[in-house]
C-alpha cells in the first residue's frame, strides 16, 4: 500500500507543481513583464497547464485511487492518507468527466469573449458582446450536463469553486439574507450620509505602503515566505508552502482603496500559509473553497480592518503617517467614513451592508439564464430592474450595469458569485466562534495584538486545508448547519450603531 500511495503522491505532485510553474509564469505577467511578452507568454502558460492537465488525468492515478480504496477505508475519516485519497478522487473524478476538446473549446471562447468585453465595455456595447455570451451559457450548459444527476443545472458549476454547496441550499438562504438586508439598507438611507470627502485628499504612495505592510505583518503574514507587488487588479497567489505572495495597488487620492485591498489579499495569504506545511503540493494543500477563502479575505479586512477597536490603535497612527491631510479629521468621522453604507451601482466598490445585494442579483440572474427563463437579450433589462427593486437605483448605461464585471465574460455563467456572499456569512461565523473561545480578541485588537485570533483561525480552519468541505468546517467549528444569524447580527449592530438605527 505504502509504495501505491507513495506513487500516487509523486504523479500528483508532478502535477501540482507544473501548475504552480504556470502561476509564477502568471504572476510575473501581471506585476512586471513588459507588454511586448505577451504573446509567448499567454503560449508559455498554456503549455504548463495542459502537461498539468494531462498528468491530473492520467488513467494510471484513477488506477492507484481504485488499489488504494481499501486503505482508504481502513482509515478514520479524518486521517491525513485518508483526507488526502478521498479529496484526490474528488478531483480526479471532476477532471476526467470533461473531455480534453471541451476544456480548449471553453478555454479558446473565454479568450475571445474576454477580448471582446475588453472593448465592449467602454463603449457601452452590450450587443457586442451578447452572441459571445449565447455561446458561454451554451457552453455552461453543456458542462453542467458532464455531470448527470444534478439536481440543478448550476449545481455542478457551483460545486467547481465551493464544493458540496447546491441551489437547493443557497437559494433560501440568500433570499433570507436579502429580506433582511434590504429594510436594512433602507433604514439607513434615510439616515444623514456621513463625510468621506478626506478620504481622496493627496496620500503620498510610498507611506500607503509602508503603513499597510506593517499592519499585514502585525496581522500574521509572513514576509518571509511571501512578498507584495503591485499590480491592476490585486490577488493573492501560492506557489508553495514557503511562497504564498499578495498584489496590490494605490491611488494617490484614495486612502481605502489600497490599505482595504492589502488587508483583503493578506487574509487569503494567512490562509495559505497556515495549511498543513505536510500538504504542501498534494491535493490538500490549498484552501477549502471559494466561499471559505472569502471568509477569510472579508474578515480581516471588514470585520477586524473596519472595526472601531482596530482604529482606535491605529487611527493616530495614520494620523502622524498623514498629519497635513488627517489631523483635522476625528477617529470617529474616519470611521465612519470607511464604512460609509450607499446603495451604489458597482459591485466592487460598494460597502459591507449592501455588497451582497449586488451578489444576489447576479447569482438569481444567471439561475435564470441557465434554467432557460431569462434570455441573453433581455438580460440588460432584468439587471436594471433587480436593481430598481434591491438597491432603489438604476445605472444610467450598460458599461455600469450588465458589462461591469469580467466573471460571465470570462468563465462559465454560473458558480463563481455565490462564493462573495458565503464568504460573508461564513466569515461572521467563524468570527463568533472565534470570540465566544477567546473574549479577549477585541481587546486585543485594540492593543494591535492580533496573534489570538491568527492561532485560533490556524488551528481551527487554515491548518486544515481542503480536507474538510465548507459545510464540514462550519459544522466543526459552530456545531451547527451554515447560518445568516451571526452575519445579520454582526451588520445590525455594527450599523445600528453607527446610524442609531434600531439594532433588533
Ligand atoms: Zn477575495
Amino acid at each position: 500500500m505504502n509504495t501505491k500511495l507513495q506513487e500516487l503522491k509523486s504523479r500528483l505532485r508532478e502535477a501540482s507543481d507544473l501548475n504552480s510553474a504556470a502561476s509564477v509564469l502568471y504572476w510575473d505577467q501581471t506585476t512586471y513583464m513588459p507588454s511586448g511578452g505577451a504573446a509567448a507568454r499567454g503560449r508559455q502558460m498554456a503549455a504548463l497547464q495542459m502537461l498539468a492537465q494531462e498528468k491530473a488525468t492520467d488513467p494510471a492515478i484513477g488506477r492507484l485511487l481504485d488499489d488504494l480504496q481499501p486503505y482508504e477505508e481502513s482509515l478514520p475519516y479524518e486521517d491525513d492518507d485518508a483526507s488526502l485519497l478521498r479529496v484526490a478522487r474528488r478531483d480526479y473524478e471532476r477532471q476526467t468527466r470533461l473531455p480534453a476538446d471541451f476544456v480548449g473549446e471553453m478555454a479558446e471562447h473565454s479568450i475571445e469573449s474576454y477580448q471582446t468585453w475588453i472593448k465592449a465595455r467602454p463603449a457601452n456595447d452590450f450587443a457586442a458582446v451578447a452572441p459571445m455570451l449565447e455561446k458561454t451559457l451554451d457552453l455552461s450548459r453543456r458542462y453542467a450536463d458532464y455531470f448527470p444527476g444534478y439536481d440543478h443545472i448550476a449545481d455542478p458549476l457551483i460545486d467547481e469553486s465551493d464544493p458540496g454547496m447546491t441551489v437547493a441550499t443557497l437559494r433560501p438562504l440568500f433570499k433570507e439574507l436579502r429580506a433582511q438586508l434590504v429594510p436594512l439598507v433602507d433604514a439607513i438611507a434615510a439616515q444623514p450620509v456621513p463625510d468621506d470627502s478626506f478620504i481622496y485628499r493627496d496620500f503620498m504612495e510610498q507611506q500607503q505602503w509602508d503603513f499597510g505592510v506593517d499592519i499585514v505583518r502585525r496581522y500574521g503574514y509572513d514576509f518571509e515566505r511571501g512578498r507584495q507587488d503591485k499590480t491592476h487588479h490585486p490577488y493573492m497567489i501560492r506557489f508553495s508552502a514557503g511562497d504564498v505572495r499578495i498584489t496590490t495597488r494605490f491611488s494617490k487620492n484614495n486612502l481605502i482603496d489600497g490599505l482595504f485591498s492589502t488587508l483583503h489579499e493578506a487574509g487569503h495569504a494567512m490562509y495559505e500559509q497556515g495549511v498543513a506545511l505536510d500538504y504542501d503540493a498534494t491535493p490538500l494543500g490549498h484552501g477549502a473553497s471559494s466561499g471559505v477563502h472569502e471568509s477569510q479575505s472579508r474578515l480581516w479586512e471588514n470585520v477586524v480592518g473596519r472595526s472601531r477597536p482596530f482604529w482606535s490603535y491605529f487611527y493616530p497612527r495614520l494620523q502622524a503617517v498623514f498629519p497635513a491631510q488627517l489631523n483635522d479629521v476625528s477617529e470617529d468621522a474616519f470611521y465612519r467614513a470607511i464604512n460609509l453604507v450607499r446603495p451604489s451601482l458597482i459591485r466592487v466598490d460598494a460597502d459591507e451592508v449592501t455588497y451582497n445585494l449586488h451578489v444576489i442579483i447576479r447569482f438569481e440572474l444567471e439561475l435564470a439564464l441557465l434554467e432557460g427563463t431569462l434570455a441573453i437579450k433581455d438580460l440588460p433589462d432584468a439587471w436594471q430592474a433587480s436593481y430598481q427593486e434591491s438597491l432603489g437605483i438604476q445605472a444610467p448605461d450598460n458599461r455600469d450595469g450588465v458589462l461591469q464585471d469580467v466573471h460571465w465574460y470570462s468563465g462559465p455563467i454560473g458558480g463563481v458569485f455565490q462564493g462573495y456572499t458565503l464568504g460573508n456569512i461564513m466569515g461572521a461565523a467563524f468570527w463568533q466562534a472565534a470570540t465566544q473561545a477567546n473574549p479577549d480578541v477585541t481587546n486585543d485588537i485594540a492593543q494591535g495584538e492580533f496573534a489570538t485570533l491568527h492561532s485560533w483561525l490556524a488551528d481551527n480552519i487554515y491548518r486544515h486545508g481542503r480536507k474538510f468541505t465548507a459545510d464540514e468546517l462550519i459544522e466543526r467549528v459552530t456545531g451547527g448547519a451554515l447560518s445568516i444569524d451571526p452575519y445579520v447580527a454582526y451588520l445590525r449592530g455594527k450599523f445600528g450603531e453607527m446610524y442609531g438605527i434600531d439594532r433588533t
